[in-house]
């Protein structure tokens, strides 16, 4: 082993690390990483860390350097073995380990790779995630002679899944992995729910062959539809390459999105927990915090990012949160982190348990028009900028409010639009809610216009 590694900064991310296998991801990176995430253990008093990866071809050979790092440093190494995220997660509840690696490229194409942290159970970012890159460049590291085993916890994981299903009429229900790293647990869980499961691209295969596996981009979802159609389902769930995101479509093919799907997991928390926060990001749709609000809840919005709603859940007692696309977090009953398979069979439980469709319950919302995620080019340099210069004009502006939790969202009698700077990438990122048709044309039209005033070209929205 050498003793220092320069790692490429591109691919220390916000929330996880990721890169192009063999070329800003090597081996050898992923070693350095297992070193310096191992010395952060042991200098922190650990002693043990569990490991899994997921699907992925490059994935077998990943999680072996990352292995040899992480025991290079003396500490005891649980291999977890393939699997989706949140089951290493569960691993390292359930083996009780000092923290928890996961070779992952989730939902990105197939040279893609790379890995999740947690450390006590806890997020693992931003800052973090730079000084892994620090330790790493200067060899930082601590020596020791640790060791591995082998720790398959499938079974226990399954069993931890099933033991919250709370079953009633009998459902038909399609599922598509997305030959993701999800496929084998999905598999055992669908043997052990009452009703008849239908799985689809449930073989597990990194090189994605029926679809890309990210059930919040419609197009993925199309498979589902035709055989939740087909076969006459209730619904249909379809999961992202590492089973930490969760797609929902009802028995009209229709989607429920991240904010729908948690007003209908909410029903089933807020009858257990009454007045109980649940959190929403920045983009979720006013039904969200309508709906939790009328059931008697209270609604709370969050930044977008998924280390800042736990941070979020663990500050406010949160039992329930989720995002846009598709995480899911459950506190209530279990451990608060994000896991799709988790939250379908808390879905399952709420819809058998109810004489209501998934349909009747997402008609039962009102219906709002939007736009897509808007993505408006911008320079790194200007992109937070711009943010503050919008919030400057429109912050004493009649007829609007501003909350500026993330971006800028900006509530009129229109509805509301959000405008907030991408943490990854050159870009802003806008989207527009309203009641009707022409409400919505006047807040493009708006958003438009603050972006014109601050020298940023739309590029066409309005
Ligand atoms: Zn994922």
């Amino acid at each position: 082993m050498t003793d220092t590694q320069s790692i490429d900064p591109t691919i220390l991310r916000e929330y996880d690390i990721r890169g192009i296998v063999g070329k800003s991801l090597t081996s050898e990176d992923v070693r350095a990483l297992g070193r310096a995430f191992g010395s952060v253990i042991v200098r922190g008093g650990g002693t043990t860390v569990a490991v899994g990866y997921d699907g992925r071809t490059s994935s077998p050979q990943l999680e072996t350097a990352l292995v040899d790092g992480l025991a290079a440093t003396g500490l005891i190494v649980y291999r977890v073995g393939l699997g989706p995220t949140p089951m290493l997660y569960f691993a390292v509840h359930h083996l009780g380990a000092d923290g928890g690696m996961m070779i992952t490229g989730s939902h990105n194409p197939p040279d893609y790779n790379g890995i999740k942290i947690t450390l006590k159970g806890r997020p693992f970012f931003g800052e973090d995630i730079q000084r892994l890159g620090r330790l790493a460049a200067t060899g930082d590291f601590v020596s020791g002679a640790g060791r591995t085993e082998d720790h398959p916890v499938a079974e226990a994981y399954v069993d931890r899944l099933v033991r919250d299903f709370e079953g009633g009429k009998p459902l038909t229900v399609a599922w598509d992995a997305g030959n993701g790293a999800a496929g084998e647990a999905l598999q055992m869980l669908s043997k052990r729910l009452p009703g008849r499961h239908i799985l689809i691209n449930e073989v597990i295969d990194g090189s994605f062959p029926a679809h890309h596996p990210d059930p919040t981009v419609e197009k993925n979802l199309l498979q589902l539809k035709q055989v939740v159609a087909k076969e006459s389902c209730d619904l249909g769930i379809a999961f992202d390459g590492d089973g930490d995101r969760i797609g929902v479509v009802d028995a009209l093919g229709r989607v429920l999105w991240g904010d729908q799907l948690l007003v209908v997991l909410s029903k089933a928390v807020l009858a257990a927990l009454p007045g109980a926060t649940i959190i929403a990001d920045v983009k979720a749709s006013r039904v969200f915090f309508d709906e939790i609000a009328r059931m008697g809840g209270r609604p709370l919005m969050s930044r977008t990012g998924h280390s800042l709603i736990k941070t979020l859940m663990a500050e406010t007692g949160a039992p329930l949160a989720g995002e846009m696309s598709g995480h899911v977090f459950f506190a209530d009953r279990y451990y608060g982190f994000d896991d799709a398979l988790y939250a379908a069979v808390r879905l399952l439980s709420v819809v058998s348990g109810t004489n209501a469709s998934l349909a009747d319950m997402r008609d039962a919302m009102p219906a709002m028009v939007n736009t897509p995620e808007l993505r408006i080019d911008c320079s790194e340099e200007r992109k937070f900028s711009v943010i503050d210069e919008v919030r400057k004009r429109l912050k004493s502006a009649n007829g609007v409010t501003v909350q500026d939790i993330d971006g800028v969202r900006v509530t009129s009698d229109d509805g509301w639009w959000l405008l907030r700077a991408s943490n990854t990438q050159a870009i802003l990122v806008g989207r527009c809610e309203s009641a009707d048709e022409a409400g919505l044309r006047r807040l493009i039209a708006e958003l438009d216009r603050q972006l014109r005033l601050s020298g940023i070209d739309p590029g066409g929205l309005a």
